[in-house]
């Protein structure tokens, strides 16, 4: 049966098209840094590209494009391009299609490092970014200038949890011409699968949920066409971007559990959603499964869940949130997210600490904004576990 036509679980079991010669079941690590030509003929057949034969592992590696075949089949994409973290895809993505005079509009709540680099390297690259709130699709469409070559989006948006519509943004930048990269770290393509959506890349952290085991940093991009791919491809290769073996190997082991994950987490999170914005000690909760959620209906028509991220803000603000974060038990006081292990986190002073202040504000990342990525613990003991922390703040 050929994969497209299997459901999304299916395609992460059985997907990514590698047939072991010897018959392994599993997809085996090919720990080499280079591969055996036949005869020089051989050789310079794999580089002119007439023979598909492995050269070097920077270049290509079996298990490695094991993983972003089964990526590229989870986004609906041309081809995957993996990298050694999400910052590697991250800037592969900008080295790519941002030059010297070019202006790039980016969401203005994105993942820290990939506004601090365009304001502290690219900017001295000659390319200048202009952050907005994506959510606000005429806020995108006024961004754009003449030498705008690139839409970056992050939604949900992070720390924040808003929700940027892809179908209205990616129209407007299409019609002048402008390529389209959404960062899908925070809903995997399990929820959301942007380039259905008009994005013309789509580019993973798969340190959170596509691993979700925290025990690798890894990354991703899928490009929807084989231009865009190659133009990708030859960028990552060449910087030095690229995974290694063993890192593709503990994702395609830790992919396989995705949906699972997702279903039991995202329940958690429905649950916690609910706890926390009754809880009196707490001012408002921002998770798109709540109907309180200022784009709850666009989530529900873009994604296929809510997902498993939340963010709060405490009546008492960051003193209160210290002390919420100091005493938990059960949740895990540490950055990253999308991990079997719920997970707790203050961005302003830890993920989005080298943000400047006026950026973070008009960005709605407030001092007391409390990030928290939901596990698949039993909820009750989650439940439990932020009763008592709560209750330590007066
Ligand atoms: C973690 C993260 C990144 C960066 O990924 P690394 O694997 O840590 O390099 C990029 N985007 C988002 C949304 C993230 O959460």
């Amino acid at each position: 049966m050929s994969s497209e036509k299997l459901g999304i679980n299916s395609k992460l079991i059985h997907g990514g098209g590698f047939k072991d010669p010897l018959g392994s079941a599993t997809v085996p690590i090919y720990q080499t840094s280079t591969f055996i030509f036949d005869d020089a003929d051989h050789g310079a057949r794999c580089f002119s590209g007439e023979s598909d034969g492995y050269i070097y592992t920077r270049i290509g590696n079996p298990t490695i494009n094991t993983l972003e075949r089964l990526i590229a089949e989870l986004e609906n994409g041309y081809g995957g391009i993996a990298t050694s973290s999400g910052m590697g895809a991250v800037n592969t993505v900008y080295m790519t299609l941002l030059n010297q005079g070019d202006h790039v509009v980016s969401s203005a709540a994105v993942y820290g490092p990939s506004r601090v680099v365009l304001e502290q390297k690219y900017s001295k690259l000659g390319i200048e970014a202009t952050f907005v709130d994506t959510s606000d699709t005429e806020a995108v469409r006024k961004a754009i200038r003449p030498n705008t070559k690139l839409l970056y989006i992050e939604t949900p948006s992070n720390p924040t949890m808003y929700i940027t519509d892809l179908v209205a943004c990616s129209a407007i930048a299409h019609e002048q011409g402008i390529p389209v990269a959404v960062d899908n770290t925070f809903s995997s393509p399990y929820l959301q699968q942007p380039l259905d959506l008009g994005a013309d890349i789509v580019l993973h952290s798969m340190t959170k949920f596509i691993n979700g085991h925290a025990d690798v940093v890894a990354g991703m991009i899928v490009a929807r066409e084989k231009s865009m791919y190659t133009r990708l491809r030859g960028i990552m290769v060449n910087m030095g971007f690229n995974m290694d073996p063993h890192q593709a190997f503990l994702v395609i082991r830790g992919a396989k559990t995705l949906g699972i994950r997702i279903d039991r987490a995202q329940q958690n999170a429905m649950k916690i959603a609910a706890y926390l914005e009754n809880h009196p000690k707490v001012e408002w909760v921002r998770y798109p499964g709540l109907e309180s959620h200022p784009q709850h209906e666009l989530a529900k028509k873009q994604m296929k869940g809510p997902g498993t991220m939340l963010s709060f803000e405490l009546k008492g603000g960051l003193e209160a949130g210290k002390i919420l974060m100091n005493n938990v038990k059960l949740a895990i006081l540490a950055v990253s997210l999308g991990g079997v292990e719920t997970l707790i986190q203050h961005p302003a002073s830890m993920t989005h600490s080298k943000v400047s202040t006026e950026a973070k504000l008009k960005a709605d990342i407030t001092d007391g904004l409390v990030r928290y990525s939901v596990g698949i613990e039993d909820v009750d003991d989650l439940i439990s576990d932020l009763d008592q922390a709560l209750a330590k703040i007066i």
